[in-house]
């Protein structure tokens, strides 16, 4: 896996404005965020998607983001948020190292999603999901 930016916050080879951390989970302020509060939490595992990481590095993350998004909450006064997970460029990931973005809303703000949603035929759904099943 080649050199990421995040790697070098978790080696603190660049500084960063970092409200968590653990022997496995980092969490830090977006440099460039969407709204006040806008916090990545990374696992300190190098995988560049969710689908590499170990499961015992995405339960240490899981473990730790709600946590992280009650304190994000209560800090900036925000209700709602998002919590973003890119994997992959058509995903729009930039960074290479697995990034969970936590996002307070409040009215409008800079995260626009699209829904565009789709047809599902019933026959098809039932291949699908048995597909999948069979890969799990
Ligand atoms: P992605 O598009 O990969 O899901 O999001 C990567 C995020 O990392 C972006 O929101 C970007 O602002 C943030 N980011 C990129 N470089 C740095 C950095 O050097 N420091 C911090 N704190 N955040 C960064």
């Amino acid at each position: 896996m080649a050199e990421t930016i995040f790697k070098k916050i978790i080696a603190r080879e660049i500084p960063a404005d970092i409200v968590y951390e653990d022997d496995d989970v980092l969490a830090f302020l977006d440099i460039n965020p969407l709204s006040k509060g806008h916090t990545l939490v990374i696992p300190k595992e190098p995988a560049e998607t969710l689908d590499q990481l170990s499961a015992d590095a995405a339960a240490a993350v899981g473990r730790v983001l709600p946590r992280v998004a009650k304190a994000v909450l209560r800090a900036t006064g925000a209700k709602d948020f998002n919590v973003l997970q890119n994997n992959g460029t058509a995903a729009h990931q930039a960074v290479l190292h697995v990034h969970f973005h936590i996002i307070p809303r409040a009215g409008k703000d800079g995260l626009g999603i699209g829904w565009p949603t789709q047809r599902l035929e019933p026959h098809e759904a039932k291949l699908l999901a048995q597909q999948i099943k069979s890969h799990l």
